[in-house]
């Protein structure tokens, strides 16, 4: 059976053959953004690259609000000009409170030379995208393809197994890279992953389609963030006529309770967007639910295996970092590897790679620390009292800086705060931004306010 494409497959279940030569350069545990980022790179550098992923595109998943950063990634893999066609783009980031009170946060004042927007995508079909165009470079992608069973050699991670269509196959490579998400497999066969005890919260969320037009007070393509004493609430325009919208608030508010009343009670506490959705139409029969989303693992690398992405850490979706985050550890994963089936010593890049993501994760853990532990959940808090005069720099980390800029004054008073370290041990940091490679800082106060 000749090989379907999967950007002529997407909209129907993927018949694809097993692959015949079961043994790569590397092997990628699923197609989210960071697994097909990290399979784009490594096959665009003429590597074969072995991508399986458990379920086939198009397939639902929440996360639709990508920071301006991601432009620059989108645009390394050629795929700017499609994404903005195809996908909301986010000029300006509004947030609210309870009482109809609000500010916005412009991207056009990022430094000069940035991309001064990110996306609001529907993520079935931006991950499809992305996983088709690491086709498209070169790498084997097979969907429907569960991963069941890791292989070793000693104690190097080797290869594989994996079940589709009812059967068995084992494939082999230099490299495995787990961006299997949430479900983590590497992580959790090695008990790397720690949950964040501090940070418990789930989320409730629902589709709204059939926006009335006109009832939406933001700025077009904004992503609004309303904060309120129990939680918070996101409204993402996914496409002109559509809203992802979902609640965050700690465990505890909905034990025992009514899952619907609670999603009511709290969009009813954000004026702003519920107003934006009267007249629309909830789009999901139930309300879907995401808990226990805050977890590290204490090593992202070892021998033959790399984890990128929600794989090896997820923080929180407050700042909209976990398509971004990804994505970078997928490009320096795949950097890495490159080099070192190139010739490069593996323990000194394999080191490198663990600190590099070590230092944007932990840098991004501070400042959702910042606003849940300092602000209390309190956007404006963050922005008012506590960054008050240093805009120009928490305009950068809020678009992604997490890399670029290591005197940025705000990452250096966050880093001198020993309550907020993420990992048990010492590790040395990596700067080197994937997107920008100049540091960015150098403007006054940028930030536009509004105010009703
Ligand atoms: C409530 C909530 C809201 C969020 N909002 C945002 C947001 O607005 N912006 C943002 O940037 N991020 C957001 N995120 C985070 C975002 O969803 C993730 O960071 C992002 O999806 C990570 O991408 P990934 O490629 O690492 O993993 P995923 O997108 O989860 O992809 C992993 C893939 O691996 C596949 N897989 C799993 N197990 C196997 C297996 N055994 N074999 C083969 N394949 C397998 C899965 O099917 C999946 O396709 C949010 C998260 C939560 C929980």
């Amino acid at each position: 059976m000749p090989a379907v494409p999967l950007s002529e497959a997407v909209g129907g279940p993927l018949v694809r053959p097993a692959p015949a030569s079961e043994h790569f350069d590397a092997i990628v545990i699923g197609g989210g953004p960071a697994g097909s980022t990290c399979a784009y790179h490594l096959a665009a550098r003429g590597r074969a690259v072995l991508l399986l992923e458990r379920e086939c595109h198009p397939r639902f998943r929440v996360g639709e609000s990508v920071m301006p950063y991601a432009s620059g990634l989108l645009d390394a893999m050629g795929l700017l000009d499609e994404v903005e066609d195809q996908f909301v783009v986010k000029r300006s980031v509004e947030t609210s409170d309870s009482v109809g009170g609000y500010f916005r946060t412009y991207f056009a004042k990022l430094a000069e030379g940035q991309k001064k927007f990110g996306f609001n995508v529907e993520r079935s079909r931006f991950d499809a995208l992305l996983c088709s165009h690491a086709e498209g470079a070169g790498a084997t992608v097979v969907e429907g393809a569960e991963v069941s069973g890791l292989v070793f050699d000693g104690a190097r991670l080797a290869g594989v197994v994996y079940e589709r269509d009812g059967e068995r196959h084992e494939a082999r490579a230099r490299f495995v890279a787990d961006a299997s998400g949430r479900a983590g497999l590497v992580a959790r066969h090695f008990k790397l992953r720690r949950m964040n005890c501090r940070i418990k919260k789930v989320a409730l969320f629902q589709y709204f389609e059939d926006v009335v037009k006109g009832v939406n007070a933001a700025d077009e393509g904004d992503l609004v963030i309303a904060t309120h004493e129990a939680g918070w609430i996101w409204c993402i325009p996914v496409d002109q006529n559509t809203r992802s919208v979902g609640a965050v608030m700690a465990p505890e508010e909905l034990a025992g309770a009514d899952r619907r009343q609670v999603f009511d009670q709290h969009l009813s506490r954000a004026p702003r967007i519920a107003a934006a959705l009267e007249g629309a139409t909830p789009w999901f029969d139930d309300l879907k639910v995401e808990s226990d989303f805050c977890y590290h693992s204490e090593h992202l690398v070892g021998p033959g295996w790399f984890l990128v992405g929600d794989a090896g850490c997820f923080v929180d979706p407050v700042f909209s970092g976990g398509v971004f985050l990804g994505m970078a550890a997928a490009c320096k994963a795949a950097e890495v590897m490159g080099d070192i089936l190139d010739g490069r010593a593996e323990d000194e890049a394999i080191a490198h790679f663990e600190d590099f993501c070590k230092t944007g994760y932990d840098q991004y853990f501070r400042l959702v620390y910042v606003f849940y532990e300092q602000c209390n959940g309190n956007v404006e808090c963050m922005f008012r009292q506590l960054f008050e005069g240093r805009f120009k720099p928490l305009l950068q980390i809020l678009a992604g800086d997490c890399w670029g800029d290591e005197n940025n004054p705000i990452w250096s008073e966050l880093r001198s705060d020993p309550r907020w370290d993420t990992f048990e041990r010492p590790f040395n940091r990596v700067y080197g931004c994937p997107v920008y490679p100049r540091p960015p800082l150098a403007c006054a106060d940028v930030m536009a306010r509004e105010r009703p």
